[in-house]
Protein backbone atom coordinates (compact mmCIF):
# COMPACT_ATOMS: atom_id res chain seq x y z
CA UNK A 1 0.00 0.00 0.00
CA UNK A 2 1.61 3.08 -0.73
CA UNK A 3 1.96 5.69 1.69
CA UNK A 4 -0.58 8.26 2.31
CA UNK A 5 0.06 11.72 -0.01
CA UNK A 6 0.51 14.72 2.61
CA UNK A 7 0.62 18.76 2.20
CA UNK A 8 3.57 19.92 4.08
CA UNK A 9 4.51 23.55 4.84
CA UNK A 10 8.51 24.36 5.05
CA UNK A 11 8.36 28.02 6.18
CA UNK A 12 11.35 30.46 6.94
CA UNK A 13 12.02 33.81 6.09
CA UNK A 14 13.62 35.28 3.35
CA UNK A 15 17.28 34.42 2.63
CA UNK A 16 16.47 30.74 4.25
CA UNK A 17 16.94 28.91 1.55
CA UNK A 18 13.56 27.97 0.61
CA UNK A 19 14.05 27.76 -3.11
CA UNK A 20 17.25 26.02 -3.10
CA UNK A 21 14.85 23.47 -1.13
CA UNK A 22 12.53 23.61 -3.91
CA UNK A 23 14.38 22.77 -6.24
CA UNK A 24 16.46 20.70 -4.39
CA UNK A 25 13.59 18.93 -3.75
CA UNK A 26 12.04 18.63 -7.24
CA UNK A 27 15.90 17.46 -8.41
CA UNK A 28 15.63 14.23 -6.01
CA UNK A 29 11.93 13.49 -6.83
CA UNK A 30 12.77 13.61 -10.73
CA UNK A 31 16.64 11.58 -9.99
CA UNK A 32 14.28 8.68 -8.95
CA UNK A 33 11.93 8.97 -12.16
CA UNK A 34 8.93 11.02 -10.85
CA UNK A 35 7.73 13.48 -12.26
CA UNK A 36 5.67 16.67 -11.13
CA UNK A 37 4.47 19.93 -11.54
CA UNK A 38 6.58 23.60 -9.91
CA UNK A 39 4.26 26.64 -9.20
CA UNK A 40 5.64 29.72 -7.74
CA UNK A 41 4.52 33.48 -7.51
CA UNK A 42 5.97 36.50 -8.13
CA UNK A 43 9.45 34.48 -7.87
CA UNK A 44 12.17 38.07 -8.02
CA UNK A 45 13.58 36.79 -11.29
CA UNK A 46 10.07 36.89 -13.18
CA UNK A 47 7.03 35.74 -14.35
CA UNK A 48 7.14 31.45 -14.54
CA UNK A 49 10.24 31.41 -13.44
CA UNK A 50 11.46 29.78 -9.80
CA UNK A 51 15.24 31.21 -8.83
CA UNK A 52 17.62 30.67 -6.10
CA UNK A 53 19.80 32.57 -4.66
CA UNK A 54 22.70 30.01 -5.23
CA UNK A 55 22.07 30.30 -8.92
CA UNK A 56 19.70 27.34 -9.66
CA UNK A 57 16.73 28.16 -11.83
CA UNK A 58 14.13 26.03 -13.60
CA UNK A 59 10.68 27.39 -15.00
CA UNK A 60 7.40 26.92 -13.39
CA UNK A 61 3.88 27.58 -13.64
CA UNK A 62 3.16 31.20 -12.27
CA UNK A 63 0.07 31.37 -9.51
CA UNK A 64 -2.31 34.24 -10.39
CA UNK A 65 -4.75 35.06 -7.92
CA UNK A 66 -7.12 33.57 -9.32
CA UNK A 67 -5.39 30.35 -11.17
CA UNK A 68 -7.57 27.39 -9.89
CA UNK A 69 -4.43 24.93 -9.23
CA UNK A 70 -6.35 22.00 -8.26
CA UNK A 71 -8.56 22.33 -11.49
CA UNK A 72 -5.32 22.68 -13.76
CA UNK A 73 -4.18 19.57 -11.80
CA UNK A 74 -7.07 17.59 -12.58
CA UNK A 75 -6.95 18.45 -16.23
CA UNK A 76 -3.16 17.75 -16.93
CA UNK A 77 -4.39 14.09 -15.27
CA UNK A 78 -6.97 14.12 -18.01
CA UNK A 79 -4.68 14.43 -20.60
CA UNK A 80 -2.62 11.52 -19.38
CA UNK A 81 -0.17 13.00 -17.76
CA UNK A 82 1.35 11.52 -14.38
CA UNK A 83 1.97 13.91 -11.23
CA UNK A 84 3.58 12.63 -8.84
CA UNK A 85 4.17 15.56 -6.93
CA UNK A 86 3.81 19.46 -6.45
CA UNK A 87 6.60 21.91 -5.46
CA UNK A 88 4.42 25.20 -4.41
CA UNK A 89 7.04 28.22 -4.15
CA UNK A 90 6.48 31.59 -2.74
CA UNK A 91 3.41 30.10 -1.38
CA UNK A 92 2.89 33.26 1.12
CA UNK A 93 1.90 34.78 -2.18
CA UNK A 94 -0.98 31.92 -2.67
CA UNK A 95 -5.05 32.94 -2.16
CA UNK A 96 -6.23 30.84 1.22
CA UNK A 97 -9.05 29.52 -1.54
CA UNK A 98 -5.61 28.17 -3.58
CA UNK A 99 -4.28 26.59 -0.08
CA UNK A 100 -7.50 24.80 0.08
CA UNK A 101 -6.97 23.06 -3.65
CA UNK A 102 -4.02 22.25 -2.61
CA UNK A 103 -5.66 20.37 0.52
CA UNK A 104 -7.80 18.84 -2.38
CA UNK A 105 -5.35 17.78 -4.18
CA UNK A 106 -3.65 15.65 -1.55
CA UNK A 107 -7.06 14.13 -0.17
CA UNK A 108 -8.58 13.74 -3.70
CA UNK A 109 -5.86 12.72 -6.15
CA UNK A 110 -3.07 11.12 -3.86
CA UNK A 111 -0.63 13.73 -4.74
CA UNK A 112 2.32 14.83 -2.48
CA UNK A 113 1.91 18.64 -2.24
CA UNK A 114 5.63 20.51 -0.97
CA UNK A 115 4.67 24.18 -0.31
CA UNK A 116 7.28 26.78 0.55
CA UNK A 117 7.23 29.94 1.42
CA UNK A 118 7.64 32.65 4.55
CA UNK A 119 5.66 33.31 7.72
CA UNK A 120 4.78 36.67 8.18
CA UNK A 121 5.48 39.72 6.31
CA UNK A 122 7.78 42.83 7.27
CA UNK A 123 4.71 43.76 9.78
CA UNK A 124 5.30 40.44 11.40
CA UNK A 125 1.51 39.69 10.56
CA UNK A 126 1.06 36.39 8.60
CA UNK A 127 0.57 36.08 5.30
CA UNK A 128 -3.47 35.14 4.73
CA UNK A 129 -1.50 31.96 2.34
CA UNK A 130 0.69 31.33 5.07
CA UNK A 131 -2.26 31.68 7.62
CA UNK A 132 -4.61 28.61 6.05
CA UNK A 133 -0.70 26.46 5.24
CA UNK A 134 -0.40 26.10 8.93
CA UNK A 135 -4.26 25.56 9.11
CA UNK A 136 -4.11 23.14 7.30
CA UNK A 137 -0.78 21.59 6.51
CA UNK A 138 0.22 17.77 7.93
CA UNK A 139 2.67 19.11 9.01
CA UNK A 140 4.78 22.07 9.30
CA UNK A 141 8.55 22.54 8.44
CA UNK A 142 11.06 25.53 10.25
CA UNK A 143 13.87 25.48 7.39
CA UNK A 144 16.85 24.30 8.95
CA UNK A 145 19.35 26.72 7.08
CA UNK A 146 19.20 29.44 9.78
CA UNK A 147 19.33 33.45 7.88
CA UNK A 148 21.40 35.35 10.61
CA UNK A 149 20.77 38.76 11.56
CA UNK A 150 23.30 41.65 11.74
CA UNK A 151 23.97 41.10 14.68
CA UNK A 152 24.88 37.14 14.98
CA UNK A 153 21.49 36.36 16.55
CA UNK A 154 19.29 33.78 14.44
CA UNK A 155 17.12 35.70 12.21
CA UNK A 156 13.29 35.51 12.45
CA UNK A 157 11.62 38.58 11.39
CA UNK A 158 11.51 40.39 7.74
CA UNK A 159 12.36 43.91 7.66
CA UNK A 160 11.40 46.08 4.76
CA UNK A 161 13.11 49.19 3.76
CA UNK A 162 12.65 52.66 1.78
CA UNK A 163 15.50 54.18 0.47
CA UNK A 164 17.30 52.40 3.06
CA UNK A 165 15.27 53.32 6.20
CA UNK A 166 12.78 50.28 7.96
CA UNK A 167 9.08 51.26 7.79
CA UNK A 168 6.27 49.05 9.15
CA UNK A 169 3.41 50.22 7.61
CA UNK A 170 2.66 50.13 3.80
CA UNK A 171 1.27 47.26 1.48
CA UNK A 172 1.57 43.61 2.30
CA UNK A 173 3.16 42.34 -1.00
CA UNK A 174 5.39 44.81 -2.34
CA UNK A 175 8.57 42.22 -4.29
CA UNK A 176 11.62 43.49 -3.81
CA UNK A 177 15.64 41.84 -3.13
CA UNK A 178 17.79 41.91 -0.33
CA UNK A 179 20.10 42.75 -2.74
CA UNK A 180 21.55 46.76 -1.55
CA UNK A 181 20.91 49.57 -3.85
CA UNK A 182 17.42 48.64 -4.67
CA UNK A 183 14.71 51.17 -3.72
CA UNK A 184 12.58 48.85 -2.14
CA UNK A 185 14.43 46.08 -0.03
CA UNK A 186 14.63 43.48 2.76
CA UNK A 187 16.81 42.70 5.55
CA UNK A 188 16.43 39.69 7.94
CA UNK A 189 16.20 40.60 11.28
CA UNK A 190 16.23 39.19 14.80
CA UNK A 191 12.70 39.71 16.94
CA UNK A 192 15.06 42.46 19.27
CA UNK A 193 15.96 44.53 16.52
CA UNK A 194 12.94 44.47 14.54
CA UNK A 195 11.25 45.53 17.24
CA UNK A 196 13.91 48.43 17.52
CA UNK A 197 13.67 48.92 13.93
CA UNK A 198 17.55 48.54 13.62
CA UNK A 199 18.79 47.12 10.38
CA UNK A 200 22.51 46.58 9.35
CA UNK A 201 22.70 50.31 8.45
CA UNK A 202 21.62 52.06 11.23
CA UNK A 203 23.55 50.16 13.43
CA UNK A 204 26.77 51.56 11.30
CA UNK A 205 24.94 54.88 11.12
CA UNK A 206 24.65 55.08 14.79
CA UNK A 207 26.89 52.89 16.77
CA UNK A 208 30.50 52.10 17.00
CA UNK A 209 30.28 48.60 17.93
CA UNK A 210 27.68 46.70 16.49
CA UNK A 211 26.50 44.91 19.63
CA UNK A 212 25.90 48.11 21.75
CA UNK A 213 22.24 48.69 21.97
CA UNK A 214 20.32 51.74 20.52
CA UNK A 215 19.56 52.80 24.04
CA UNK A 216 18.15 56.25 23.39
CA UNK A 217 15.56 54.65 20.74
CA UNK A 218 14.84 52.09 23.04
CA UNK A 219 13.81 54.77 25.72
CA UNK A 220 11.53 56.11 23.55
CA UNK A 221 9.75 52.89 22.71
CA UNK A 222 9.64 52.22 26.17
CA UNK A 223 8.05 55.90 27.22
CA UNK A 224 5.72 55.26 24.49
CA UNK A 225 4.79 51.73 25.31
CA UNK A 226 4.51 52.28 29.08
CA UNK A 227 1.72 50.54 30.35
CA UNK A 228 1.59 52.59 33.37
CA UNK A 229 0.39 55.38 31.93
CA UNK A 230 -2.71 53.76 31.35
CA UNK A 231 -3.23 52.22 34.69
CA UNK A 232 -6.13 52.54 36.84
CA UNK A 233 -4.54 54.56 39.81
CA UNK A 234 -5.18 52.00 42.77
CA UNK A 235 -2.53 49.77 41.13
CA UNK A 236 -0.23 52.60 41.37
CA UNK A 237 -0.70 53.18 45.13
CA UNK A 238 1.22 49.55 45.07
CA UNK A 239 4.29 50.90 45.79
CA UNK A 240 7.81 50.00 45.70
CA UNK A 241 7.76 47.76 42.06
CA UNK A 242 9.87 48.89 39.78
ZN1 LIG B 1 19.73 41.21 15.81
Amino acid sequence: MPPVAELIYYCGTMDSGKSTLALQTAHNHKSRGRTGLIFTSKDRAGSGIISSRLGLQSSAIEVDSDLDIHQLVVERLSLGDRIDYIICDEAQFYQPIQIEGLAKIVDGLGIDVFAFGILADFRTKLFPGSARLVELADRVNALQVEALCWCGSRATHNARTLGGVMVTEGEQVVVGDVAPGSEIAYEVLCRRHHMRQVTARASRAGHTSPMSLPFNQEDDLLKENMPENNMPKDKSTKGDRK
